[in-house]
């Protein structure tokens, strides 16, 4: 295991072309809290904070602007990559060596570590976004908004209530954004457009809230339904609210119980929507309970290889671990990949292997790459001896 964390300087801020360069340990955290205050920005912010430079490069994660911004790996103008051979070279997207750059964005570690990192920033004029929510009836009310929402909003996102019985069935809120400037702060606010707050995190109940049974995840949903306007409404929130709302509950986890959840997350393409709907319908009649849901659009995809974001439809259920929950995944498994879709790497731990080179049609090149990166296959993971992906020879990656 390695512990990148303490690699975590900033090596270089250039205030004027909005480029830094960092260790890859340094958090998204850490990070944001220099360059904030300074009008700048990450362009592509995942659900937590709480994540490594590193471990945003190699999962190629995705905010709720994809669909407008892409991925992380976009904004990476190079990176500095420990191969398994012991040297430290650095990579560009379009070379030295893109090929192996490529290979590192959404490689899941696996041609090597990545210890540097020169990221490109967007500029702000304040730290906050403005939002607007709009109630949806049911799951198709609320992919309509989000499709509808593809051509005008910054940032959108939907949560939805796969838990509500009848015609309700997937009522659900869409949240819509952009960058607030500063004639839509408050004059308090203006006195300090660009405040960072000081992290501060509640403790959450050692209550499995969503483990024990439906009953309260349906008081959740109903909770958060009505939480949201009647009517569409707009507020302005601090960007770190809007993008991490986790990060403010300390082992929000444990609302799941002792045997944790699964977070099942997939990309299905515009052609297949249905498919989106079926499986929040499968996941509904199994009786298993998926007490968060988050659906979102995503726009084109970046060349990695083992890159996750793919034009179309990215679908989030979070699922306590049950008896009969691998079955109905097993399932729904098939049909994503069926249906031209996949699931995200950086959320799987249970994915049969059979399944990825459908998932992940560039996985051949994939392994070609990590052979040239690590001959002796000094990096693995769990994740990769599970995949298949350590061994990369073509019989096994077939090998179901
Ligand atoms: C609450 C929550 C919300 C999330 N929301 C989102 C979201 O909105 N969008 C999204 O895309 N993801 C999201 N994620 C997933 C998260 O962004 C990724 O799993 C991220 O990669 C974790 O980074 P880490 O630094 O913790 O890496 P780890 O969990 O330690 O590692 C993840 C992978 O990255 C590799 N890795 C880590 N550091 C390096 C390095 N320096 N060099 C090479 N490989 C490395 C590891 O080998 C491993 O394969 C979320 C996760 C949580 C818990």
């Amino acid at each position: 295991m390695l512990d990148l964390t303490g690699l975590a300087q900033v090596h270089r801020l250039d205030l004027e072309a909005g480029v830094v360069e960092v260790d890859a340990g340094i958090s998204l955290d850490r990070l944001l809290r220099v360059v904030l205050p300074l009008g700048l920005t990450l362009p592509v912010q995942p659900g937590t904070r709480q994540v490594t430079v590193g471990g945003a490069v190699a999962c190629d994660v995705h905010g709720k602007n994809h669909h407008t911004a892409g991925s992380f790996g976009r904004y990476v103008r190079s990176l500095v990559l420990l191969t398994g051979a012991g040297d430290a070279i650095r990579l560009k997207p379009r070379g030295p060596d893109p090929e192996l750059f490529w290979g590192t964005v959404g490689g899941m570690g696996l041609t090597g570590v990545v210890l540097r990192v020169e990221l490109e920033l967007r500029r702000v004029e304040t730290s906050r976004i403005v939002v607007r929510a709009e109630r949806q009836p049911d799951l198709h009310g609320v992919m309509d908004a989000l499709r509808e929402h593809d051509r005008t909003a910054e940032y959108s996102v939907a949560w939805f209530d796969s838990l509500a019985q009848g015609a309700a069935t997937g009522r659900g809120v869409v949240m819509t954004g952009r960058d607030a400037v500063r004639d839509d702060l408050t004059a308090a606010q203006r006195e300090d457009p660009l405040h960072v707050p000081a992290s501060r995190r509640v403790q959450v109940p050692h209550t499995p809230l969503c483990a024990v049974n439906g009953v309260s995840g349906r008081a959740f949903n109903e909770a958060y339904f009505r939480r949201a306007p009647r009517r569409p409404s707009t507020r302005v929130e601090h960007a770190f609210g809007f993008f991490q709302p986790l990060d403010g509950l300390q082992s929000w986890n444990r609302l799941y119980g002792p045997r944790g959840l699964v977070q099942y997350q997939l990309v299905i393409p515009d052609a297949a929507s249905e498919v989106v709907v079926e499986v929040v319908r499968e996941v509904a009649a199994s009786g298993h309970v998926s007490c968060l849901n988050v659906l979102k659009r995503f726009g084109p995809g970046t060349p990695g290889l083992l890159s996750f974001p793919a034009p179309g439809w990215t679908l989030a259920l979070d699922l306590p671990v049950r008896a009969g929950l691998d079955a109905v995944l097993d399932r729904l498994d098939a049909r994503v990949a069926e249906a031209g879709g996949r699931l995200y790497l950086a959320k799987d731990s249970r994915l049969p292997r059979r399944h990825l080179p459908t998932m992940y049609p560039r996985l051949g090149e994939f392994a070609e790459l990590r052979h040239r990166a690590d001959p002796g296959g000094l990096f693995v993971s769990d994740l990769a001896r599970r995949l298949g992906l350590h061994r990369p020879t073509e019989g096994n990656l077939h090998d179901a």
